[in-house]
């Protein structure tokens, strides 16, 4: 059993985990596994999927049941940090069914993220393959429908063998392995506090758009600082001017407008989330609103009428307050509960999700 020595832990694509942050470590029979108290922790599962690139191809993988990696100690990960991941939920339907939501466009995503860190790209189609084949090999692990728990999903890469001059490694791991998680909120969805964050997040032309793990890296100092402070997240701005709203350290803005607009900033440094595209697609096609992604000046926070963050996690994580070194801006939603439209975006959207309401096209991958 590891402790938690900080506040709620992070996850990435929902800024903060389950506010016990639970973190638990041991295997159990899937049947004996208590959903609704699990928090966002890592749990051992039987299989994950492994694929190896060497001499220019990547092989044709296998699912395996060790979950442990020997690497030579001068491994490009170690030295240079060559990885990139990513993060998505396999869940059970109302009427059933396992699946996941939107896997191609994660797939897509890490293949573009390989292709910032000069690591070889493996094919969104395999992906998405690598990623059926271990939810089907751990259907035990997930979660029943109405439990609120999901199998999250967690794919990445890494630089596998010996570098020590600078440049990119020669052969690479591609792996996929799956963990169990509680309900993101457990009695409620709260609206949590934020700051705006002295730090940097993404330099503008550098790797914020990318799933890279050295933006987490370089993000550990100013979340922890930010939960010391109080503060549930950190409000990054765009690092050239400081005057535009960016991202937080693992999930994306959406605000809402007086007028029922939903909006969305847009630059070139932020992760594209994948929960925020669809979030401006159900409120363009499903709800009828206004949806824009333009560039936010922080200045005009203090207009909006709700804010939230929004990532694979929590789906949307409802904010209550903002504060600027001291000036505090508190959304007319309140610290209470999520506010009307964050509400209808966050309940049309799951409800595409559970299978509760028609989605659209290929957004639901059924696994079984
Ligand atoms: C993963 C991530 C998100 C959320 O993306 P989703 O695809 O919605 O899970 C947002 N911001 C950052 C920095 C991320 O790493």
């Amino acid at each position: 059993m590891e402790k938690n020595n900080y506040r709620p832990q992070k996850s990435p694509g929902g800024s903060i985990s389950g506010k016990s942050g639970r973190t638990e470590e041991k295997s159990m029979a899937a049947k004996n596994i208590d959903w609704a108290n699990l928090g966002f922790g890592y749990m051992k599962t039987d299989y994950r999927y492994v694929s190896n690139y060497k001499n220019g191809s990547w092989d044709q993988g296998a699912l395996t049941t060790d979950d442990q990696i020997l690497l030579n100690e001068c491994a490009c990960v170690f030295q240079y940090a060559q990885t990139c991941f990513e993060g998505l939920k396999a869940y059970t339907t109302e009427d059933g069914h396992i699946v996941t939501f939107r896997p191609d466009l994660n797939g897509e995503r890490m293949e573009n993220s390989a292709k910032r860190l000069e690591m070889p790209v493996f094919p969104k189609e395999r992906f998405v393959e690598a990623v059926t084949k271990v939810v089907e090999a751990n259907a035990d692990y997930v979660p029943p429908f109405g439990s609120g728990a999901t199998l999250y999903i967690r794919p990445y890469m890494f630089g596998s063998d010996p570098v020590i001059g600078v440049k990119p490694a020669s052969e690479y791991q591609f792996r996929t392995f799956c963990t169990p998680v509680g309900p993101y909120f457990k009695g409620g969805a709260k609206p949590i506090t934020i700051r705006v964050c002295d730090f940097d997040r993404a330099a503008p032309h550098g790797t914020g758009h990318v799933k890279a793990g050295l933006n987490y890296a370089m993000s550990l100092h100013a979340i922890v600082d930010a939960h010391q402070q109080g503060y549930d997240e950190n409000m990054y701005l765009d690092a050239a001017t400081r005057t535009n709203v960016e991202e937080t350290g693992g999930a994306n803005f959406i605000f809402v407008t007086k007028d029922n607009t939903v909006v969305t900033p847009k630059s070139d440094s932020i992760l594209p989330s994948i929960t925020r595209r669809s979030i401006l697609y159900v409120a363009e096609h499903y709800l009828g609103l206004k949806a824009e992604e333009r560039e936010v000046p922080f200045e005009e926070v203090k207009e909006f009428a709700e804010a939230g963050l929004c990532g694979t996690a929590a789906v949307i994580s409802p904010i209550g307050k903002i504060v600027d070194h001291g000036n505090e801006i508190c959304l007319p939603s309140g610290m209470e509960k999520m506010g009307p439209v964050t509400q209808k975006l966050y309940d049309t959207l799951t409800g595409i999700q559970m299978g509760r309401i028609e989605a659209p096209q290929g957004w639901i991958h059924v696994i079984r």
